[in-house]
């Protein structure tokens, strides 16, 4: 490792990663030194949040920069131990630049709970998410994380690990940061629903016309 290098990212992307950390802190999307962000730079360079830092207080130089083997090629820190988790979004999803791993607690709960975010009754999550399904149970820090998740990343854009939390991923940090405050409204909504004795799925025509708006993942995030 040659964790003395200096970052090679532009200032502008390791402003706006540090950016998402503070919006993912300020919602409460994560707690103490939780979540991990990490935003491709070059076709295999990834910007990628530290360990044992506070992503809302992250500084731009804090970041390091690892290669798509994993390998720590610059910045002054080690990067995340959830490293793995984002190689095998960016390894496996050459259409997406984000990844977002966060503890959203309404989300989180749905994923403690095995419950999966249907997309049949909120036209944001059919367009902006797509299904989201529970992955297995993999220790947080460990490659097990990454093999709960692989077979569910070529096909989905946001996903709740049991047990644990959640991921987003998206073309641009944007995206990704967008997907993972939707993920955790819809969670709210429907947590409210279901105590007011279940929501109304939507019919048959309206869920084919919001569908056709969301051709593929990383497709249209426009609710
Ligand atoms: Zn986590």
């Amino acid at each position: 490792m040659s964790g003395s290098r200096a970052l090679a990212s532009p200032r502008r992307i390791r402003e706006e990663l540090v950016a998402v950390g503070r919006g993912l802190a300020a919602r409460a999307l994560i707690a103490g030194q939780d979540g991990n962000i990490s935003v491709r730079v070059a076709p295999d360079r990834l910007l990628v949040t530290p360990a044992g830092f506070r992503k809302g207080e992250l500084d731009p130089d804090d970041l390091c920069e690892v290669a798509l083997d994993g390998t720590w090629v610059a910045g002054a820190h080690a990067p995340s131990s959830e490293l793995g988790l984002h190689l095998v979004w960016h390894r496996e999803r050459p259409d997406i630049a984000a990844v977002v791993h966060a503890h959203p607690p309404v989300a989180t709960g749905f994923a403690a709970a095995g419950r999966p975010i249907i997309d049949d009754v909120l036209p944001e999550v059919i367009v902006a998410l797509g299904p989201v399904p529970v992955a297995p149970y993999g220790a947080p820090g460990t490659p097990a994380v990454g093999e709960a998740i692989l077979p569910y990343v070529a096909t989905h854009d946001a996903l709740l690990l049991a047990n644990h939390g959640a991921v987003t991923v998206g073309a641009t940090l944007r995206q990704a940061h967008d997907r993972m405050e939707h993920l955790e409204q819809a969670a709210r909504i429907l947590l409210v629903a279901r105590l007011l004795g279940g929501a109304v799925t939507l019919d048959a025509a309206a869920l084919q016309a919001l569908r056709a708006r969301r051709t593929r993942p990383g497709g249209g995030d426009h609710a």
